[in-house]
């Protein structure tokens, strides 16, 4: 939008208007002056509280006057765009806040200021206290889940840049409380059930991969003697308990562990050594990776990569679990007989 102007602001001259550099602008005959007309920067503080609840006004002039927005307002002269963002922070909602970086610049045309660059900062508290003032009625932290439409699309886009970032970080802040390298401490759900929900697809696909190779392995030769079937049904069950166990919170731990120390001690009976027995198992596991992980296409942003990393964990941490009560079920028959 241009600014409507009459006469130089320097020698009053009545301004024409010509077209430089392709546009049409202001321009004196006198003193040659060509009047440039430019967006106006205007600077937003995104301020979030421990609770992820983000800081938001109720603007108590137009325009969009009674409408919730970010803390904003316009740089003045010799200011940065940075120190206005704090500026009008502390102004209209009592505030003080540290510029921590960059969320969103925008452009803007709006019907009663023109031109806009809009630029958006996150901002951390420092102090002050929350008091609404300036032009705004009311300072209040909202819940991101029920925000009220805010004043400017260009709020909008800055919230929803600023959430794009942040969603994954809480994610992966909320999984470490969830799982604590052991149990699940909550229903919560985690980035890796996604990988564990292809498991469970594939369950079919991944036994038959490990019967092929268990049957031929150097290192499991009973296995090739043994019907087929009745070997798949052994991989499908346990990728179907891995599954069970890693999903269902209050899972009856005790009943699957003793399932384990059962197969240990069939084993032995059935003639197989130890070695073979952990061996075939671990084949599982190996396959279980290999087919999960060569459909996670996980490896662009943090969040994906944690997903399998901790998909990896809570898979070794089962078949840590597995391996020794197997084990401890092979020794207990091979004591008895
Ligand atoms: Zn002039």
């Amino acid at each position: 939008m241009k600014n409507s102007r009459k006469y130089c602001e320097k020698c009053a001259t009545l301004l024409e208007s010509r077209i430089i550099e392709k546009r049409v602008r202001d321009y004196c005959p006198s003193c040659k002056l060509v009047y440039y007309d430019n967006p106006l920067p205007v600077a937003s503080a995104i301020v979030v509280n421990q609770k992820r609840e983000i800081l938001l006004v109720l603007r108590d002039r137009e325009p969009q006057a009674g409408k919730w927005g970010l803390p904003s307002g316009f740089a003045e002269l010799n200011e940065t765009i940075e120190a206005a963002a704090i500026r009008e922070l502390q102004e209209e909602t009592g505030i003080n806040g540290e510029v921590m970086r960059l969320i969103d610049t925008r452009s803007l045309v709006d019907a009663f200021y023109g031109d806009l660059i809009w630029v958006t900062y996150e901002v951390n508290i420092i102090g002050g206290e929350l008091q609404a003032g300036d032009d705004a009625r009311e300072a209040a932290f909202f819940n991101f889940e029920n925000l009220p439409p805010l004043a400017f699309p260009t709020n909008e886009h800055a919230v929803k840049n600023y959430l794009s970032q942040y969603q994954q970080i809480w994610m992966l802040e909320d999984s470490m409380d969830t799982f604590d390298g052991d149990r699940l401490q909550s229903e919560n759900e985690l980035p890796s059930d996604t990988l564990f929900e292809i498991m469970v697809r594939d369950a079919n696909i991944i036994a038959e991969n490990w019967v092929i190779e268990v049957v031929s392995h150097a290192t499991t030769p009973h296995y090739a003697s043994r019907p087929r079937k009745e070997i798949f049904d052994i991989a499908h069950r346990i990728i179907s308990e891995l599954g069970r166990w890693i999903t269902q919170y209050e899972i009856d731990q005790h009943e699957i562990w003793s399932s384990y120390q059962n197969v240990g001690g069939d084993r032995f009976s059935e003639g197989y050594k130890l070695s073979e027995v952990i061996s075939a198992l671990s084949l599982t596991r190996k396959h279980i990776f290999a087919h999960v992980l060569a459909r996670s296409k996980s490896w662009r942003e943090p969040l994906q990569i944690y997903r399998v990393i901790e998909f990896m964990s809570r898979v070794n941490l089962f078949y840590d679990k597995a391996n020794y009560h197997l084990s401890c079920g092979y020794e207990k028959r091979r004591k008895d007989f």
